[in-house]
């Protein structure tokens, strides 16, 4: 205890990433207004809520994109004041975030892209050979094919391909906390099982050492990976927190029944498009 409390982590799970009350800003409004949240090695967390409700913007705050404003609060992991930190130092610490919407990078393999991405965050210098030799274990492990590791990054991926793509980065970067921002509406039933089997082999290999936070509007990713813990947000705070019955309820009733049991409203702009 007294290492912990030397350390910076005063008492917190020091290998959990620990989100204590949260405030952020984009431009002059507060999107994120006191989010607490603590996701420890080998769970699953998901984030569940509306359109419009802060999720990606909590996402890319924890990532350090400069567009989003920290007003107030803290995020911890392994004992480092997260928010203290630019970006590739969080990668450096641990700290996943899939993109969403990947861009092409034409003429830059797979494999010569994470090998780039992997030699940066671990510190190390492999060369495309010893690289190479990782790479494909990974991709035995995921059951995926070498052939994908030569291809262009993104270049005519389909939507399985592109999670294919960032569950790959994944397993080679071994995350302490992985962040899934899976707004994409558009997935397939193929790709959600691609990503929800890759999450749920790297949690099998890596699990005492990983946590998952998937963050969605839709329950159905969750039919495939399931979340220990379930966090609704709406209008930026955490309403509810429950397991995964609490996914399986917004998926038969919506958002609308819930919300309004709590008292909040959503402003008229956010309640359109609000089916599960
Ligand atoms: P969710 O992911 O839950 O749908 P977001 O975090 O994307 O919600 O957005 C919450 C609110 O913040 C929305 O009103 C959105 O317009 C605004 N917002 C988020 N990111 C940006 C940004 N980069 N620029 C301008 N507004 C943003
Ligand atoms: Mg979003």
């Amino acid at each position: 205890m007294a290492d912990a409390v030397h350390n910076g982590t005063n008492g917190r799970d020091p290998n959990a990433l620990v989100v204590e009350d949260l405030r952020v800003s984009v431009g002059d409004r507060q999107i994120v207004k006191g989010l607490n949240l603590t996701v420890r090695p080998g769970e699953v967390h998901a984030i569940m809520g509306p359109n419009g409700s802060g999720k990606s913007t909590l996402a890319n705050t924890l990532m350090g994109n400069p567009a989003y404003t920290v007003d107030s609060g803290h995020a911890w992991l392994k004992g480092q004041d997260v928010l203290a930190l630019e970006t590739d130092e969080r990668a450096r610490l641990g700290i996943f975030l899939a993109f969403q919407y990947p861009t092409e990078i034409p003429g830059v393999s797979v494999e010569n892209f994470l090998r780039l991405a992997y030699n940066s965050s671990k510190g190390t210098d492999l060369t495309p050979v010893e690289f190479r030799m990782m790479l494909w274990d990974k991709l035995e492990d995921l059951q995926m094919d070498r052939s994908f590791a030569r291809r262009y990054v993104n270049e005519n991926f389909s939507g399985g391909e592109k999670k294919r793509n960032e569950i790959m980065q994944m397993a080679v970067l071994e995350p302490s906390i992985a962040i899934l921002d899976e707004t994409d509406s558009g997935l397939d039933i193929d790709a959600l099982r691609i990503v929800a089997d890759g999450v749920n082999r790297l949690l099998e290999q890596n699990g005492d050492k990983m946590g998952v936070l998937i963050i969605t509007h839709y329950q159905r990713l969750l039919n495939y990976i399931k979340p220990q813990f379930v966090h609704v947000l709406a209008r930026g705070r955490i309403i509810k927190d429950g397991g995964p019955e609490l996914a399986l309820e917004l998926e038969e009733k919506g958002y609308g029944p819930m919300l309004a049991a709590l008292g909040v409203e959503l402003p008229v702009e956010e309640t359109a498009n609000q089916s599960v």
